[in-house]
Order: C-alpha cells, then structure tokens, then sequence
C-alpha cells in the first residue's frame, strides 16, 4: 500500500514510524509512505498556509490553495482509493473499517491543524473523513499515526505470526482473552492451571469463555454490532 500524508509537520511522524511494525511494513515494501509538506505548496514569500476565517474569531484556517494544489498534483500522478481527512467529526475509526482500508492501494491521508481546513476541501476534495475519538487534538498527525499503525498491521505479512492480528480485541465483535507468560508463579500469583495443561481443546474453549466474559462486561454493545 502507498500512503501519501500532507501536513505542515511531516517531522512529527519521524519517531513513530521508524520503530516496530511501521519500520518493519516498510522493510519489507509492504507500505510506502510518502510525506508532502503543504508549505511546499505555499504561493507566498512566507510560505504561510493559514489566514483568518471569514466567520470571525479565535483560531486560523488553512486555506484551500495549497492543499488543492497538493491533492490536484497526486491524483495527476496515480490513482486513488481514497482520499482521507483526519478529523473529529468523522466516521468513527473502527476495526472493521480498518480491515477494509487495509487492503487499498492508494490512499492520500491529509492532516488539519489550527482551526481546520477550508470546508470547500472537505465537500470538493476529501471522499472520507475519520476521527480516532471524540476529542479534539491539535492537529491531525496523531490521529494519522494511530490511523496508520491501525491499518498497516492488518496487511497480509506485515505480523510475523498472520494469525495474530485476527484474535486481538473487536475482531468478531470480541474482546481478546487474557495473555499470561512465565513465569508459571509470581509472588504467590498463578497461572490459570489450564494454560498449562497442554489440552488445545480445552484451551481454546477457555479463551472463548474468557472473551465473552471480558465483551459481556466491558463492551455488551459489541454482541449487537453488525458483521
Ligand atoms: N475546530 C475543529 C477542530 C480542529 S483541530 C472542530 O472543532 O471540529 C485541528 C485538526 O486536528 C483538525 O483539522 C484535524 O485534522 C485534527 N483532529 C483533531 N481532533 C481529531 C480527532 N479526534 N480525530 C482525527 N483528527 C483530529
């Protein structure tokens, strides 16, 4: 999958996607992430990207210009799944749509920061907007971040162990059950015994237990969600 972020601050995502699975998807060309600062695309001598809003107070607004002009030149360039804006008042991200979005080709992931963007990007530009909470952050890299990391280690390959991304929580609808390692007591601390008795029947049947306990009592909304 090609990723190509725009934001005033590609340095932020620096750390995070140099480390772990997003270091790893990358190694192994499984993503490729391409950073577009939008002050590239700034027609004035202070490469500035925001003024006022028309509607009056506090907070600046990134203007339309420099982001058209950015989006106008990638879509030139290749085709695209989908054009995301991160934003709170978006669709909701979930794991069910982070399964789909993983499997994409292109997509173009643009960060708001200030204020906002100039709406007419949103209603001309933007074919989907998703928010990773309801909270406002100061700008969209984080959201971007979390976006990214969400989707990247759904994609075949990425996960050393395939399986591994499907047991975790929300996949079914589930919670995950609880994970223990060695060692088998601490401090007077077990082990739930049938983890060690080697009965993969018995195991599986427990951990399926565990799950419905943990989504009955933590998320019972997760049991009406649609497939
Ligand atoms: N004035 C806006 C918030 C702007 S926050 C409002 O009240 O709705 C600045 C930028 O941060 C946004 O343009 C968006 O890209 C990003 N952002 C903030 N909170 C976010 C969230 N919960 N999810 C995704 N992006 C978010």
């Amino acid at each position: 999958m090609r990723i190509d972020i725009i934001s005033i601050f590609p340095e932020m995502f620096d750390g995070p996607f140099s480390h772990s699975i997003i270091k790893r998807a990358k190694e192994k060309k499984l993503i490729e992430i391409f950073f577009h600062n939008l002050r590239d695309y700034s027609k004035n001598k202070h490469k500035s990207v925001d003024d006022y809003a028309f509607s009056g107070g506090a907070g600046m607004v990134i203007m339309i210009e420099p982001i058209a002009d950015c989006i106008e030149k990638l879509k030139s360039e290749r085709k695209y799944d989908e054009i995301i804006y991160m934003s709170p008042d978006g669709d909701l991200l979930k794991q069910k749509s982070a399964n789909h979005i993983s499997t994409f080709k292109n997509i173009i992931i643009l960060c708001g920061h200030y204020k906002g963007i100039d709406e007419r990007i949103r209603e001309f530009f933007i074919t989907k907007e998703i928010s990773i909470g309801d909270y406002v952050l100061s700008g969209g890299e984080l959201a971007a971040m979390v976006f990214v990391d969400t989707i990247t280690r759904l994609i075949p390959g990425v996960l050393n162990d395939e399986t591994s991304a499907l047991s975790d929580s929300f996949q079914n609808n589930l919670i995950s059950p609880p994970v223990y390692t060695r060692p088998r007591e601490f401090k007077g601390m077990k082990v739930p015994d049938i983890l060690l008795s080697g009965n993969e029947k018995e195991i599986e049947k427990w951990k399926l237990e565990k799950s419905l306990e943990r989504t009955k009592h933590r998320r019972p909304e997760l049991f009406s969600e649609d497939d």
